[in-house]
């Protein structure tokens, strides 16, 4: 039979059964080798939250401390979700672990942001060059000086 995949999306490396987690989006049953694994590291409150509360802390320097959370998906979630693409034959082949960017998720929110602040951006350049001009008049008054 014809099949996608060599190791049939597994990585069971000579055990016959692997045990099964609970997907994290789903709860669908997944076989621990088979669910797509992602470490994520992340704050425990967001950064307005985080700001006021080292605002009132008594402790100077105190550290709201993160969370690290391991995460197991389903193929269908993780899919879904954009954690990994569908490929094509040729590039099924390819074995290097990708971090791929998510394209929905987070590339579009930093674009836009950054798009933001290029345009402020460039008027402080513009209020620069005027600057580097200035010092370029003083030593041409240092030259009627001389
Ligand atoms: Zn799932």
């Amino acid at each position: 039979m014809t099949r996608k995949r060599r190791n049939h999306g597994k990585n069971r490396k000579g055990r016959g059964h692997v045990r099964n987690v609970r997907c994290m989006n789903c709860r669908r049953c997944v076989p621990k080798d088979k669910a797509i694994k992602r470490f994520q590291v992340r704050n425990m409150l967001d950064n307005a939250s985080i700001r006021d509360v080292s605002d009132q802390c008594v402790y100077k320097g105190y550290q709201v401390p993160k969370l690290f959370i391991k995460i197991e998906y389903c193929v269908s979630c993780a899919i879904h979700l954009h954690i990994v693409r569908v490929r094509s034959v040729t590039d099924r082949r390819d074995r290097t672990v990708k971090r791929w960017r998510r394209p929905g998720m987070r590339d579009r929110r930093p674009t836009k942001p950054t798009g933001n602040q290029k345009q402020p951006q460039k008027p402080t350049t513009t209020n620069a060059t005027p600057q580097q001009t200035a010092p370029t008049t003083t030593p041409t008054t240092t030259t009627n000086k001389v």
